[in-house]
């Protein structure tokens, strides 16, 4: 059976994209397999490590022997990873991309890895997230592997790879879930580990705010949670937040799961990270939904690396947006 892009002009590049993030998240559950989540080991970062810089190679190499001539925005560089005292940790990086890219070695891993180091605004260019949500890998949840194409400044292929997210948020892993979406022509989730039909992914249709199911990140520091309990009280929301790392939660308002993905600025000064949305905007907003910082700005993926000029992230089923944006204007959010 073919997937539903198989004559779109751009499907080489999905289809790329696909097998690499596949690989990708092959070496990343096979290294967080690896990880004892007993005390002893809480401490030690070093598998997320192996695993973000051996995804970046992976899916750097992939996508650079395919189109040699696209930028890729990848949240890594080799610099770290060349220094003597890093030897062990770039044998052990290259231990496990071997067991992927069997003609890897160490100088060839570096090389792959910096094919990702661009920084700049290009009018076609990849952006790649080897692992997002580092603290959900370490602590055996979500994270995920999401790659972006992005032309003219709007992301046109988005992918997430989510190793730990199963079909539905209460049920088991399985082998875990892969979101594809493309510009136009829909979003869709299929097992990430196995070949398996894709089915579209749609947004939920609640419109009433007192329903709304909402999510924000584990980690308090990337999004403040107390401003979300105040959004929650003014709109009466009975539900509570649904704590996830990760874009992981971008594909569980893009299939209809919650209503509102809510990432509350806790300063004035961060700037997020292209990487940390570009694959989710697009899987959200070909399911039906909408993207918007805090203030209903879209996110302008063209300025380099950082949403310059955004501050948040408002995702929704687009149904219960302006409710959200409202409240978050009354009650002064975000202004520092
Ligand atoms: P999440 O898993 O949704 O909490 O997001 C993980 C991402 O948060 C990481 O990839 C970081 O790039 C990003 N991050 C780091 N510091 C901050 C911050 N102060 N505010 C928002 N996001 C951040
Ligand atoms: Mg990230």
């Amino acid at each position: 059976m073919s997937e539903p892009w198989f004559d779109h002009p751009l499907s080489r590049e999905i289809d790329t994209a696909i097998t690499a993030v596949r690989k990708a998240a092959g070496l990343c559950r096979a290294v967080q397999a690896g990880i004892d989540l007993g005390e002893m080991q809480k401490k030690d970062r070093s598998p997320v490590t192996v695993a973000d810089f051996g995804s970046q190679a992976v899916v750097c190499r992939l996508l650079g022997d395919e189109f040699p001539a696209d930028p890729v925005i990848g949240e890594e560089d080799s610099r770290a990873l060349r220094e003597p005292d890093n030897e062990a940790l770039l044998d052990r990086v290259t231990g496990h991309v071997k067991d992927v890219e069997p003609d890897a070695d160490p100088q060839r891993v570096c090389a792959w890895i910096d094919r990702g180091g661009a920084k700049t605004y290009a009018p076609r260019f990849w952006t790649l997230d080897p692992i997002d949500g580092t603290k959900g890998f370490l602590r055996g949840q979500q994270y995920a592997i999401a790659l972006a194409l992005i032309l003219d400044g709007r992301v046109e292929v988005a992918l997430l790879g989510c190793p730990n997210l199963g079909p539905a948020l209460n049920a088991d892993r399985g082998e875990g879930t892969l979101c594809v979406a493309v510009r136009g022509a829909g979003a869709w989730q299929m097992p990430l580990m196995s070949e398996g039909p894709a089915s579209p992914l749609r947004v939920s249709d609640q419109a009433d705010n007192t329903r709304i199911r909402f999510c924000e990140s584990v980690e308090a520091a990337h999004s403040s949670h107390g401003d979300a309990a105040r959004i929650a009280e003014a709109l009466a929301i009975a539900a509570e937040p649904a704590r996830l790392d990760s874009q992981a939660k971008y594909a569980v308002v893009a299939r209809g799961e919650a209503e509102a993905y809510l990432r509350l600025p806790r300063d004035g000064k961060y700037r997020e990270k292209i990487w940390d949305h570009a694959g989710g905007v697009l899987v959200v907003t070909e399911a039906g939904g909408r993207v918007t910082d805090i203030r209903g700005r879209d996110l302008d993926f063209s300025l380099g690396y950082r949403l310059e000029n955004n501050s948040g992230v408002i995702v929704t089923n687009g149904r219960v947006h302006d409710a959200v944006l409202k409240t978050i204007d009354e009650l002064e959010i975000g202004r520092f």
